[in-house]
């Protein structure tokens, strides 16, 4: 007997013939003797109507206040799918109790519509799970220490389940989705993308935080930080597939280096166009420049991703740097307001439509000449390098978001990922 973690995606829990379906999985794994912890999302298209509901009526600016509503309106998309998931059980007849976050609790710091988890309590569950029962927590939100409902941000449905699963210690987190595991890049923008058997925590850590949506980044850290056995599955298999079949299906996460492994050096190709570029033209070249142009952008609680600073010609130089693209106006305003006057610079300019493509892999940190090959394949296609950044298993480009997905095809077939040359190549896949 093992305690599992089950999480279903929006589209799993898209309807309730798509719940009816969980609940036949969850009950299966249930008659196989095991205990089940279930943490379902908002079913599709749910959180994004309730937040459409709130953008009609909330005011411009965006207070502690305000924030504190939308979670309070977001948070409600999970409320339903519990409670309809437990019924659904119950129809089974499987015994199944529901809980929101604040039940649990699942607590958070308060940050609202991006809260962290800072621990859960597990003794509720574990008496529900002794009686037999299988427990369905609420993915997405948590409360806070002045009893608040916080939500994590979105996609915060895999943290949610990532974490319970650390806090229980549970055998496995199982990331049920509509996709039947993670592939080398993004299956709706290649068709041509393969599922890969296992990838390296690191890896998935690099793809997550640089776009791919699949997980949502702080699942990864969390499963990384308390060694959560961790597999991506598709919930669109017939649900009476075979136990042992379906628990081996997917992607896992591993944390081991297997050296036997046959590695690809690229792995996977992320890609995201939240992202926008903003120019300080002819600032002075001397010490201090960065901290007095990006100072005022982090005390407005701007993130600044990719930053470049240029060569300085007679004493004045260009700096360029990308933040999220719902920040884009922020940001100007700040550098106009507070950095152009106080640096007597020429002028900012800036463009939200670009994008970020990466490449990842833990191979590159042993082989040369792999940031190189991108570099050639991105210029075969005539596509513009704005701007470059690399760690030791990433190399990112931000480039014109509409050569976009034209790169990321380019990358992946230059780079073997394509189904067919893997099949040709004789490339295993992982
Ligand atoms: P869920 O609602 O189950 O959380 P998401 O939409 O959040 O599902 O994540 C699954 C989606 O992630 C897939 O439908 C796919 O389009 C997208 N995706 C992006 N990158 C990848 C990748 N490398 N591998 C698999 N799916 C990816
Ligand atoms: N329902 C939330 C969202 O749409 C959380 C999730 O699905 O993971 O972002
Ligand atoms: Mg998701």
């Amino acid at each position: 007997m093992a305690l599992i973690v089950h999480k279903y995606g929006g589209t799993s829990m898209g309807s309730t013939e798509r719940i009816k379906s969980v609940a036949q999985r969850v009950a299966k794994w249930v008659r196989a003797g095991h205990q089940l912890v279930v943490v379902p999302s908002a079913m599709s298209g749910e959180t994004n109507r309730l937040l459409g509901l709130a953008r009609e009526l909330m005011p411009q600016a965006s207070t502690p206040e305000v924030l504190r509503e939308l979670d309070a309106v977001a948070a409600t998309g999970e409320q339903v799918s519990v409670g309809l998931l437990a019924l659904a059980l119950q129809a089974q007849g499987v015994p199944a109790v529901s809980y929101g976050g604040w039940q649990v609790p699942v607590r958070t710091d308060s940050a609202h519509t991006k809260a962290r988890i800072t621990s859960i309590d597990d003794k509720r569950v574990r008496a529900d799970l002794a009686k037999g029962w299988v427990v369905i927590i609420t993915g997405f939100q948590g409360i806070d220490e002045a009893g608040n409902v916080t939500t994590l941000g979105r996609g915060g449905s895999d943290t949610s389940a990532v974490a319970v699963a650390a806090a229980l210690k549970a055998d496995e987190c199982l990331i049920y989705t509509d996709v039947d595991g993670v592939y080398t890049t993004d299956p709706r923008i290649v068709p041509q993308a393969r599922r890969l058997n296992s990838i390296s925590f690191e890896e998935m850590l690099e793809m997550a935080s640089l776009g791919s949506k699949v997980l949502q980044i702080r699942s990864v850290e969390f499963a990384g930080k308390y060694r959560v056995p961790l597999r991506v599955l598709s919930s669109f298999t017939p649900w009476d597939l075979a136990l042992e079949e379906e628990a081996r299906s997917g992607t896992l996460i591993t944390f081991e280096e297997d050296e036997k492994m046959e590695q690809a050096v690229v792995a996977g190709i992320a890609f995201n166009r939240d992202e926008a570029k903003i120019s300080v033209i002819g600032v002075p070249d001397k010490p201090g420049i960065a901290y007095q142009i990006l100072g005022p952008v982090a005390d407005a609680n701007i993130d600044i991703d990719v930053i470049i600073q240029n060569m300085s010609h007679s004493g004045r130089t260009d700096f360029s740097f990308t933040v999220h693209r719902n920040d884009y106006a922020r940001t100007m305003e700040v550098l106009r307001q507070q950095v152009v006057p106080a640096l007597a610079a020429t002028d900012v300019v800036g463009d939200p439509k670009i994008c970020k493509v990466s490449i990842v892999g833990i191979g590159m940190r042993s082989h040369v000449g792999v940031a190189s090959k991108m570099f050639r394949t991105l210029s075969e296609e005539g596509i513009n390098i704005q701007m470059i950044t690399t760690s030791e298993i990433k190399t990112s480009v931000v480039i014109d978001e509409k050569y976009m997905e034209l790169a990321v095809r380019a990358l992946h077939k230059a780079f073997g990922l394509d189904e067919e040359q893997a099949a040709v190549g004789g490339l295993e896949t992982r």
